[in-house]
Parts: C-alpha cells; structure tokens; sequence
C-alpha cells in the first residue's frame, strides 16, 4: 500500500468544513462540522480501517444505521472511505454524553427517569424488530440532543452491535464495557438481544441514585458480582424511590436471561405505562 494513502482525504469531503473534536473512543474520532453547501451542523466519525484481512465492524456498523430510523437514535446522512478510513456523517449532538449529564446531577429525579427510560426502552424495541441488538448500551453512547434541561436523549455507538436473524441468533463473541456486560456474556454460553436489556436495567439504576449496582476494585470481582447477579437498593439513597421503579430494575437484573424482561414487557410495566400516560398529558 502506498505511503501516502493515510493522508488521502475523500473528495466528498471538500464540501465540509471541519471543527473542533467531539468526542473520542476505542475506535475513533468525532469532529464536528459543517456543510458548506447548504450550512448543515453535523457530527462525523472518522475510523481507521482494519489491517487487510482484519474483520471488518464498521461495515455493520454502517449497515446498521442504514437500516435504523428512530427518533432516539441518532442518524447517518452520509458515508464516505478511502483506503485506510471511513467517514460516517452523522446528526449532530451537542448535548454531551449522558454519562456527563449524570455527573452533573449526581442523579435524576424519578420523573426525569421514567421518561428517559421509556424512549430508550422503546427504541431498543425497535432495535430488537429489526433485529439489531446494540451490545454496547451504557451512559457514554448515549448523547443529549443540546445543553438545556429539557435535552432528549439519543442512542449511537452501534460499532460493536450485530445483525441477527430471529430469535434464535445465539453470538458467543464477549464484547461490551465491564460494568454493563450481562452475566451470560462473561459465561460465554452464547447470547442475545436479552444482553441490551441488562444493560438498560444497569443504566437506570445509575439513573435513579447515581452510582452503579456492580462495582468491585477489580474486573475479576466485578465479573464475580455479575454472575451471581448480586446487588442491593442501598440505603438511604435508594429510599426515596418508588416500589415500582426498583420492581423494574429488579426484573431487568435477573441473571437468567429468559426471565429477564423483554423490551416489550419493560414498556408494558406499571412503572412505564405510568410515563408514558405522562408524555401524553405534559407534552
Ligand atoms: P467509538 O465507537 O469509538 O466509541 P462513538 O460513536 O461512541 O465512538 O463516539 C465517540 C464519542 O464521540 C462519543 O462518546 C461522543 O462523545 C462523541 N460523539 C459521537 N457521535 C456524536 C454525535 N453525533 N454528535 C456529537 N458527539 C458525538
Ligand atoms: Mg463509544
């Protein structure tokens, strides 16, 4: 491969003005910038490819966007490659991460969490329909759509996510953040679309007191904590909080993943139906 492949930009993207960085992961970086063309904010996540020969993720990652049209996803407008990187043009968040937001807060009030979680809930069952499970969920692949109070909250990061076909699908690759992982995952049994929904009952635990429902000093701790599925509603700060909300996590936190809540069954629990008779009457 010629030397100066790496420094070849796509020709497609002279019609954007590039900004300051966004944000960064394991994979990439994202800058923000404009399009001159018709003054369009946006957001673009430059990858480099993998060495030839290396599987290549973001080919699904792509496919996946492609596919997925929800308004708490965040969308793709454009793709772009050379050799050696590829160039996803994506709707711009300017709210920063909702890790970030939590830091903030320390943590939600119950209301603010309810509403979050039913539109995460509800697009992670759109996900589900259209047979993407997302293996990936946590706080910091979550963006809030601007600074203020009100922000909505997007989902993005599909970089780890597979496409599988029925229920059926059974992928045996460990991936995810230590903290999030389901216990199915780290027994290396094979998993499913079950893995998001751990990991959504592990976000609204944070949600709801600010601190996660695993934690140890080491992974090997950590991991242990995770299989046994073992953690509590530490007192006091979990005392404020409904019956109902700790019901719900308690029924996503369930080691067993047949017996975990479905996204479907999430949205039908007491503790959402209530938010989403909520998102009718105060919108
Ligand atoms: P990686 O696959 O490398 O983890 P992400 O897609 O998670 O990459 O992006 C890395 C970071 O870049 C995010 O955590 C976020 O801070 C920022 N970022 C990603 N997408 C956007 C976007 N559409 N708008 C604004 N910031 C973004
Ligand atoms: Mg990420």
């Amino acid at each position: 491969m010629a030397a100066s492949a790496g420094k070849e930009t796509p020709r497609e993207l002279d019609d954007f003005e590039i900004g300051r960085e966004l944000g960064s992961g394991h994979f990439s970086r994202v800058k923000l910038a404009t399009r001159k063309s018709d003054g369009l904010k946006c957001a673009i996540k430059i990858m480099k490819k993998p060495a030839p020969g290396k599987k290549v993720q973001f080919d699904t990652e792509v496919e996946i966007m492609r596919r997925i049209d929800h308004p708490t996803i965040v969308k793709l407008y454009d793709v772009f490659e050379t050799e050696d990187k590829v160039y996803l043009v994506m709707e711009l968040l300017t709210g920063g991460e909702l890790f970030d937001r939590i830091v903030d807060v320390g943590h939600f009030s119950e209301k603010d969490a309810v509403e979050m979680t039913h539109k995460l809930v509800s697009a992670v069952m759109y996900m589900h329909e259209q047979g993407v499970v997302h293996r990936d969920l946590k706080p910091e692949n979550m963006l809030m759509t601007d600074e203020s109070k009100e922000a909505a909250v997007k989902i993005t990061d599909f970089g780890l996510s597979k496409i599988t076909d029925g229920h059926s699908a059974l992928m045996k690759t460990p991936c995810g953040t230590p903290g999030y992982i389901a216990p199915e995952v780290l027994h290396m049994k094979g998993y499913g679309r079950e893995v998001d929904m751990w990991s959504i009952g592990v976000i609204v635990y944070i949600l709801l007191c600010g601190f996660p429902p695993f934690y140890a000093e080491n992974d090997a701790l950590l991991f242990q904590q995770i299989k046994a599925g073992k953690y509590e509603f530490l007192r006091p700060y979990w005392d404020p909080v409904s019956d109902q909300a700790k019901d719900f996590v308690a029924k996503l936190l369930v080691v067993d993943p047949k017996r975990r809540m479905t996204a479907e069954i999430a949205l039908a629990h007491p503790w959402l139906a209530s938010a989403a008779e909520h998102a009718v009457s105060t919108h």
